[in-house]
């Protein structure tokens, strides 16, 4: 093949596909090449790059083992093809522009933490002390900025910023680690940070910094415009102010999250594993649940034992934290009750001041919203469980082609997702669609997936619910629509992710969804492909008192269960519940449902647990979505091993472990025993089952989703269980188990079914 004069000279044509675009790869290739003496060129093109190397045969093996296992940290390499080609005797290596302009896209970078040495050049490059809009290939704002395709500063809302000549020569010098970076911007032509305070404007970022510092010192709240959206920050060791923002945000119950300086003072409050260090200090920079040293810590953990700890990811909280003796801030998304995080500066001024001392603006817009990720690690593996900034627009691959498919998702935790080829593009998590506010946000990211990924849809999937508003808003596009069921759709979304495509056992467990029998469901065993599914067992069904106010007022579901096991004889109960709530309310509610008024059937694990919280105590009334299992969670000593009676037929009863549980309280059994049992009795009762489906099916694989699942013991116990008696046990790791992922799993059963 070798046709020029140099005998030794060699040349391969490689493409790279994946994302690799935005994320610092062409310089990385740049540099390779030279460290290997190898002439050439790199360019983008369309789902990823090109290159030509040309040089002596005996330095390609060492390029392409670097290339293939030593890329930048951000990008994602999906393949890798290398073609041997005829040298052109090039003299050098340039970084040429890209030139397609197809209806293909590029992958979208998700947004990067600042990297380690943006963070040194904060204090020592001239044009970038303490300039808190650094950045580089490497970091900064990506998804956040970006309002069209190809990725280029005029489609960013970096668009309006004229760089200076200074910024603009490292923007064209190749080797620069700023070459081709976006949002690149120094002191003398990027964006700048005002501090409002009443009516008075702080502008210059060293007295900008230094009165946030004293806000917060002294007790204060600020609003502080961050990469995707608003936060509100006070001081976390600061009781009161802590309280302040609690009442503040009417929020009265769900945990606050709270950003560390540093590894070491998340240390001081929460147990890390190697892998929880990990996911704190990875580039995408997410919330971490940990579990707290210190039970509870004070207005931030609302009695449970975890604690959502991160660290910096932008120049500003690095600045604030090296500036003050604070160790760690309450950082929480900056919205009114369900709104979704408030993103413009107006709004944020107009919204937020009677809650703030200060609101910290900046004058570049957020184009695209996102909100702190959360993740929690289970069994080892980081699971998400918010999926928004730093992982939001990767997509998910997938073992089948889904173009055009649109699948419309949940409504609790709404989000959606597109297909194009065998790539899903999930949205970020959009929020409860009931909310007016937060429905505009969901529409508004659907027309924009459409134009940034340059897809069409040609055919609707979405929850078999006719009310929830996804739902409808899939009806109301006049596309061919596919139903698919809730809990159908939970296992389908775990197999795509994990590139099943064979009939498996699911398990899907949480609150609710809508059944194709008009019951609720929400604790379903099932055989199921893509296609389709056979339900073989469920937790007996369950009436819920009061309708939909069930699931949000635990006693209900309590009450429910207690009349299944004991009937009539409620009233003589010596437990908790019993002794909590008024006589006159408990006749009500045990006449609602002895003649079954407005008492619906469910068979919703989250309603199980509800009962047994509101039973024990534990969770009478709840203050937010999910409060009462996450209590009982809070309370398990896995040292405890044995579990109290149910009863497998054609579903799982689990009215003997009612009895045994109401016995055990009046023994007066502490707490944390009773729901390790209920918990351990779950698992027993879950495998039990999945062995009397192997048993009938001969199916070795287990998959588990479903929002239960975020309960860290029920997962890893119930895998342990099954992984022990020889399942193969699939579960989430790059989407949420929740109703968050719900929409990959509609998508890939409609895109299966309309193969057909
Ligand atoms: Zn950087
Ligand atoms: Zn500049
Ligand atoms: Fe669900």
């Amino acid at each position: 093949m070798n046709t020029s004069g140099k005998i030794n000279t060699i040349a391969y044509t490689i493409t790279v596909s994946g994302l690799v675009q935005g994320v610092g790869f062409r310089p990385f290739v740049y540099r390779l090449a030279g460290k290997y003496g190898l002439n050439g060129w790199v360019m983008n093109r369309t789902n990823g790059l090109i290159m030509k190397i040309e040089g002596p045969l005996s330095s390609i093996p060492g390029f392409l083992e670097e290339l293939q296992n030593n890329p930048p940290a951000v990008s994602e390499i999906e393949e890798i093809t290398v073609k041997e080609d005829y040298p052109d005797e090039l003299t050098g290596f340039t970084i040429l522009e890209s030139q397609d302009s197809t209806n293909e896209t590029s992958e979208i970078s998700p947004d990067i933490s600042i990297c380690q040495e943006c963070l040194a050049d904060l204090h020592m490059q001239p044009r970038r002390i303490e300039y808190p809009f650094i950045n580089c290939t490497n970091c900064g704002p990506r998804f956040t900025i970006v309002m069209d395709l190809p990725y280029d500063r005029e489609k960013t809302t970096m668009s309006p910023f004229i760089m200076c000549p200074s910024c603009r020569a490292e923007y064209e010098d190749m080797p620069d680690r700023r070459f081709h970076a976006q949002p690149i911007a120094c002191l003398n032509c990027g964006p700048e940070y005002t501090l409002v305070t009443g009516n008075r404007e702080v502008h210059g970022f060293a007295q900008i910094l230094e009165s946030a510092v004293s806000i917060i010192s002294s007790g204060g709240i600020l609003a502080i415009k961050g990469l995707g959206g608003f936060h509100l920050m006070c001081d976390a060791g600061n009781h009161a102010a802590v309280d302040r923002l609690r009442k503040a945000k009417r929020r009265e119950g769900k945990p606050f999250a709270v950003m560390f300086r540093d590894i070491p003072d998340v240390r001081l409050m929460a147990r890390i594993s190697a892998e929880e260090e990990k996911a704190l200090l990875s580039w995408r920079r997410p919330v971490v649940i940990l579990e707290a040293l210190t039970h509870p810590v004070h207005g931030i953990s609302m009695g449970l034992k975890t604690l959502g700890a991160f660290l910096p990811y932008m120049a500003w909280h690095y600045l604030f934290f090296d500036r003050s003796d604070i160790r760690a801030v309450v950082l929480t998304s900056g919205n009114l009750a369900d709104e979704p995080i408030i993103i413009d500066n107006g709004h944020a001024i107009r919204e937020l001041k009677n809650i703030a001392d200060g609101i910290l603006v900046y004058n570049r817009d957020i184009h695209n919203r996102t909100d702190d990720s959360v993740v929690r690690v289970m069994a080892g593996r980081e699971r998400i469980f918010r999926r928004s900034r730093g992982y939001v627009p990767a997509p998910v691959r997938l073992p089948f082609d889904a173009d055009a498919v649109f699948a419309a998702g949940g409504e609790l935790s709404g989000c959606f997702c597109l297909g194009k080829g065998f790539r899903a593009y999930m949205s970020q998590h959009i929020g409860d669609l009931k909310n007016q506010e937060t429905f505009e946000f969901y529409e508004e990211t659907f027309s924009r997936f459409r134009s940034l990924f340059r897809t069409e849809p040609r055919m609707v999937a979405s929850d078999l619910h006719p009310d929830y508003l996804s739902a409808r808003f899939a009806r109301s596009l006049g596309l061919k629509l596919t139903g698919v069921q809730h809990h159908h759709a939970h296992i389908a979304s775990c197999m795509a992710e994990n590139g099943l495509d064979e009939p498996v056992i699911g398990l899907a467990f949480d609150g609710t969804g809508y059944g194709t029998d008009g019951n609720t469901w929400g604790s379903e065993f099932m055989v199921c492909d893509y296609r389709d599914f056979k339900r073989y067992g469920h937790f007996s069904y369950m009436p819920m008192p009061g309708g939909d106010k069930a699931a949000e007022e635990p006693w209900r579901m309590g009450l429910s269960l207690l009349y299944q096991a004991f009937g009539e004889n409620i009233p003589d109960l010596d437990i908790p519940l019993i002794r909590t709530l008024d006589s006159g309310i408990v006749t009500l509610i045990t006449h609602a449902i002895r003649k079954r008024i407005n008492c619906p059937l469910t068979s919703g694990a989250g309603r199980l647990f509800d009962a047994v919280a509101a039973i024990t105590g534990v969770c009478v009334h709840s203050l937010f979505h999910a409060e009462a299992p996450m209590k009982l969670e809070s309370l398990v000593n896995p040292h405890i091993r044995d579990h109290y009676d149910f009863e497998i037929s054609a579903d799982i009863s689990f009215l003997n472990t009612i009895v045994q549980i109401c016995n055990d309280l009046k023994n007066r059994i502490p707490p944390d025993v009773i729901s390790t049992r209920f918990h351990n009795t779950l698992t027993s009762a879950s495998l039990e089952m999945v062995r009397r489906i192997r048993n009938e099916t001969g199916i070795q694989k287990v998959v588990l989703s479903g929002g239960s699942f975020q309960n860290k013991y029920l997962f890893e116990s119930l895998e342990n269980k099954l992984l022990k008696d020889n399942f193969a046990v699939f579960s989430h790791t790059r989407i949420p188990c929740n109703d968050g992922g719900l929409a990959l799993g509609q998508l890939a059963v409609a895109a299966v079914r309309s193969r057909e």
